[in-house]
């Protein structure tokens, strides 16, 4: 039998200075062990001790030259997570902030939310701790050839298909693929997100996005309730906050907040046309990570280092960073009646954040439910590069939305309580969990 407190004391003992996977464990071992207790085939199996530990770490130099010719080195990752239920698949960062714990935690998150897409790919992660913040276009381009001089040893279209993820667009995927094709000489799908010119798949850009928004109103509909009219608040001004704004705009609510590390805009007007969400790609593809220009250009308000979750709001989208939404956050928003919280970053919210939400009976989803529409469509992209094929944009759509829908309908199943209200953590984490624990058991360890 497994004992929380045990095993996660020794899940730290044997992680040390971790907290970010320690705390995505934490979670995710708790919703969970009542079902390993219960099954005598996962205590047989020691399933909790084999499924936190990641199959194998890549660890690399990363070395570059800046623009005055200057040597850089960085730190590059590729973990390796769990690939029992198919191939590791999972983004790339490029961020400062990236260490080898927070990749594990991003790896180990994603297992089992590729695990919910319905679709056969395994969990992995990797980056470096390049930060592409006032780097030229030139610098990024010689980063990425070296970054994946080195990665190219590790991944393959069926062994570990690498995507985007903060800091790492279209731009930075096409830099990469280049490098990976002139060193192998193969065309495959070996990297999803690619141009549209090269195999890339229609909707990737906005599919985290366009997926959330998708979740949320299957979340809205479970409760008699339409998006339409809804005033939104979202975090970020990258690519998952833009596919969000989109979407959530086609569906009849209003974005009224987007973020950078500088502080938050609001637009009462609603981030609601296209030359405002051509001018947020503009944003992202200037390298400079702030979105106070949007409030010049668009005669929005600004407000220097602040979160937008102090806006009255009926729901929020996290859709920039881990942990951006803490226990405070969560009491702010309460307090001005927010109805429902998206998460819609790897793990936006702090367990302090969550337990208050569900306390206050918000509805709240976990990012491994509502953002997995990005690897969901990174898979249909695998299928569309296996088959040599393109797919049109509305079979690729279609399929999201009912990917995202069967990704609710299983958090519903294992997730409701007595009185109604839907765990969306556990039932993420139950149905996520026992694809991949099964699979590990009829493989044998
Ligand atoms: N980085 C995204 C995520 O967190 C997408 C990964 C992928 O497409 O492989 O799910």
């Amino acid at each position: 039998m497994y004992e929380l407190e045990s095993f996660m004391a020794e899940l730290e003992r044997k992680n040390p200075a971790q907290p970010e996977f320690i705390e995505a464990a934490r979670e995710v071992v708790s919703s969970v062990i009542d079902v390993v207790n219960d099954n005598p085939k996962y205590l047989k199996n020691k399933i909790l001790d084999r499924i936190t530990e990641p199959d194998r770490v890549y660890m690399f130099k990363v070395e570059w030259e800046d623009d005055e010719g200057n040597i850089q080195v960085n730190k590059g990752y590729r973990v390796q997570f769990n690939n029992a239920i198919g191939p590791y698949k999972g983004g790339l960062r490029f961020h400062a902030s990236v260490t080898l714990g927070g990749l594990k935690f991003l790896g180990f998150e994603q297992t089992f939310k590729n695990s919910l897409t319905t679709l056969p790919m395994g969990g992995g992660k990797g980056g470096s701790d390049f930060s592409p913040k006032g780097k030229s276009d030139a610098e990024i381009l010689r980063f990425c050839r070296s970054f994946m001089t080195e990665l190219q040893k590790y991944i393959g279209p069926d062994t570990d298909v690498p995507a985007g993820d903060v800091g790492v667009g279209s731009r930075e995927i096409g830099f990469l693929y280049g490098q990976y094709k002139r060193i192998r000489g193969e065309n495959t799908g070996v990297l999803t997100g690619k141009g549209l010119t090269f195999g890339g798949s229609v909707i990737r850009p906005e599919a985290t996005g366009f997926g959330t928004m998708y979740f949320a109103d299957n979340m809205l509909k479970k409760r008699g309730d339409t998006m339409k009219g809804k005033r939104i608040a979202i975090s970020g001004f990258g690519n998952v906050a833009w596919g969000a704004a989109m979407k959530a705009t086609e569906l009849g609510a209003k974005v009224v907040t987007i973020s950078g590390p500088d502080g938050y805009i609001l637009d009462e007007e609603g981030v609601s046309t296209s030359e405002k969400w051509a001018y947020m790609v503009a944003l992202r593809n200037s390298n400079n990570d702030v979105v106070k220009p949007y409030a010049e250009k668009f005669g929005a308000k600004f407000f220097p280092g602040k979160k937008p979750w102090e806006e009255k709001v009926d729901m929020a989208f996290p859709c920039a960073i881990q942990n951006e939404l803490n226990g405070d956050d969560a009491e702010k928003l309460i307090k001005n009646g927010v109805k429902y919280v998206v998460e819609t970053s790897n793990m936006g919210c702090t367990l302090d954040a969550v337990e208050k939400l569900q306390k206050a009976r918000v509805g709240f989803a976990p990012g491994k439910a509502a953002n997995a529409g990005g690897v969901a469509v990174s898979g249909l992209e695998m299928t569309q590069n296996a088959e040599h094929l393109p797919w049109t944009k509305e079979e690729v759509d279609n399929k999201l939305k009912d990917i995202m829908k069967s990704i609710h309908e299983a958090c519903v199943k294992e997730g409701e309580e007595e009185d109604g209200y839907i765990n969306y953590v556990k039932g993420a984490n139950i149905a996520g969990f026992r694809k991949v624990a099964d699979a590990m058991c009829d493989q044998g360890y």
